[in-house]
């Protein structure tokens, strides 16, 4: 449930995804995303006095976590549909 009164700074937490302010256990601090991209953002956030983590509330989390997937789910599509189409000669 998001804050609907004034967001006390000790106890809620503002999303970086939905920008909305939510209870500190609503969400959890995660580091930037792995990867080239992230690693470079982190070090330019990190020379600008940044803290690293960030707070992300639950509700985004999940949804990241369902278009990873469905985006490994449709490379994975690709992948066997291109084994298929070689296996039957079309290219
Ligand atoms: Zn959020």
């Amino acid at each position: 449930m998001s804050a609907e009164v004034i967001p006390h700074p000790q106890q809620h937490r503002r999303c970086v995804r939905c920008a909305q302010w939510r209870l500190e256990r609503e969400g959890s601090m995660i580091e930037p995303a792995p990867g080239i991209v992230g690693g470079m953002a982190a070090k330019l956030r990190g020379r600008a006095g940044q803290a690293p983590v960030r707070f992300i509330c639950l509700d985004c989390q999940y949804t990241l976590r369902g278009r990873r997937i469905l985006g490994w789910m449709a490379l994975a599509v690709i992948l066997i549909l291109m084994l298929v189409s070689k296996e039957c000669g079309l290219w």
